[in-house]
């Protein structure tokens, strides 16, 4: 397994200074109510570039997304991309309390960094397809299907569960 911590020695302190690094490593525990990160292997791309206050480490960030559609629950796969801009201070450069991701020592941890671009960046509330209709709140028949039969007078309890359940994951 590959490790993510990245050693910087060879460029900190000489602002200008730069090493390309690529990433193939699967991350576990990425997830939001509705989406999570499969076991297969994120991709990165970064640059990681030596500046004043420490560095500077940029580049895009893939992998791939497994979602339950937030209208009608049904898996479906998708992709997350982004393009991530962060840097690692330097002790020195911050303040003991800030809330900034650091170097420590010579070397970069770039896991909890990847691990928080990737968390905003998967789908709050994923959708199998733009149109999707979801489910019958009532008879709980997939509405892409086709109509059931208790569709008349429901149009405003319609979502009403599914929307309650949606509230409770975003929340948590
Ligand atoms: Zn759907
Ligand atoms: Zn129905």
């Amino acid at each position: 397994m590959q490790d993510l911590k990245v050693s910087v020695v060879e460029i900190l302190g000489r602002p200008g200074a730069n090493r390309h690094i690529s990433i193939t490593k699967p991350l576990e525990g990425v997830r939001v109510g509705l989406a999570h990160l499969e076991p297969a292997p994120i991709a990165a791309e970064l640059t990681l570039e030596s500046v004043i206050e420490g560095v500077l480490v940029t580049g895009p960030v893939s992998g791939d997304v497994r979602c339950s559609c937030a209208r009608c629950l049904t898996e479906f796969e998708a992709a997350v991309e982004v393009d991530v801009c962060e840097l690692f201070a330097s002790a020195g450069h911050l303040e003991e309390d800030e809330d900034v991701y650091r170097v420590s020592g010579e070397v970069l941890d770039l896991e909890p960094m990847l691990r928080d671009e990737l968390t905003l960046a998967l789908p709050l509330n994923p959708l199998c397809r733009d149109d999707c209709k979801g489910m019958c709140a009532r008879c709980g028949r997939e509405l892409n299907d086709g109509a059931c039969d208790c569709t008349e007078d429901t149009s405003d309890s319609r979502w009403a569960a599914l929307d309650e359940v949606r509230a409770k994951l975003e929340q948590g």
